[in-house]
């Protein structure tokens, strides 16, 4: 259980380097919260935490999780955010993606059950897989290709589910589970293959925008302060099982690469690549339960999301962005 309100609430986030975690470790040090972050940085970036490097509550362990971890002193919260979560990374390192998923993810709740403290397990949308039911509620079970090259991901993610479900109910540990919908923001990496990033970064260098499939498929992006703001209240809420935290506004990806050269004055053009394997052709999440249980919905609307995301790009990119975002 988490500690009295007269002493300071300890949390180790692993992945606590990464695009979430970072963001997440941003929030929790607001409310007051002392922060570990564990990363291996093989997907994770110093970059995403240098600003915390004179924080006095946060600390970072340079380590993978898919081995013991090891923290001295009570600890609160346990969130567990480590994962290669973009399509070509998963697809590069299989077999670590399969660890960090199940090796990790028992680890963490080893430690959450050892410090007695609250567990939040960082699941995706991937559990639907191509999903047949749309938009997504929690209570559907999914359309997963096992052995498929997405499958190291999603099946990982769906053993952590059920390792995380164990641990409720055979050690009665406090965990909870988000199942997160394709969230960007700032602090993505660049070169990640997400779309997100991809079609912006070859917008600002004048590259054609690479469409996979005729990009038909559809995504619901999710601002990131949205996701964490979310995530939060699930951490305190009384909620065990999945909860979707997702933007319901979808788009198809065609739609979204309109939308980037809409804002960036590019003389970049589309072009059409082959399809992915087992490429979701769907999804939406049904957010009924996050705004019933967490009296939750996201605030940030695309425009915004995506002009706030296109300036860290931009300057990310520095004098590589050849082109400029549109008055
Ligand atoms: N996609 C694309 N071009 C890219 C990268 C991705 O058309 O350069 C498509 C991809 O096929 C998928 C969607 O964009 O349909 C979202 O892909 P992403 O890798 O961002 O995440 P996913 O939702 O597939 O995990």
């Amino acid at each position: 259980m988490p500690t009295t309100a007269t002493s300071q609430q300890t949390a180790v986030i692993t992945g606590g380097a990464g695009f979430l975690g970072s963001h997440l470790t941003d929030r929790l040090l607001k409310e007051g919260i002392r922060v570990i972050a564990v990363d291996n940085l093989i997907t994770g970036s110093l970059q995403n935490i240098a600003h915390l490097a004179n924080h006095p509550d946060h600390s970072f362990i340079q380590h993978d999780v898919s081995n013991y971890i090891s923290i001295d002193g009570p600890v609160d919260y346990v969130f567990n955010f480590d994962a290669a979560a973009s399509p070509i990374d998963y697809l590069e390192m299989p077999i670590p993606t399969l660890k960090v998923g199940s090796l990790g993810t028992h680890n963490a709740l080893g430690l959450a059950k050892a410090k007695g403290a609250v567990f939040l397990l960082a699941s995706t949308s991937e559990i639907y897989g191509d999903p047949l039911v749309h938009p997504q509620t929690e209570d559907y079970w999914g359309n997963v290709n096992p052995i498929g090259p997405r499958g190291v991901y999603d099946e990982a993610k769906r053993f952590a589910e059920a390792m995380t479900m164990a641990y409720h109910r055979f050690h009665g540990v406090d965990t909870k589970i988000v199942r997160i919908f394709n969230t960007y923001g700032p602090r993505m990496r660049l070169n990640d293959g997400r779309v997100v990033p991809a079609f912006s970064s070859q917008a600002f260098r004048g590259e054609p925008l690479t469409i996979q499939g005729d990009g038909s498929q559809t995504r619901s992006f999710t601002y990131v302060a949205d996701l964490i703001e979310g995530i939060w209240r699930l951490a305190r809420s009384q909620e065990h099982e999945p909860v979707n935290i997702g933007n319901p506004h979808e788009m198809t990806i065609r739609q979204f690469a309109e939308e980037i050269l809409k804002r960036i004055d590019t003389p970049s053009q589309m072009v059409f690549t082959p399809l992915p394997t087992d490429d979701p052709k769907q999804r939406r999440p049904d957010i009924t339960k996050a705004r019933r249980v967490l009296d939750w919905e996201p605030q940030v609307a695309f425009p915004e999301g995506i002009s706030r995301t296109l300036t860290y790009f931009r300057d990310t990119l520095g004098d590589a962005a050849r082109y400029p975002v549109r008055p």
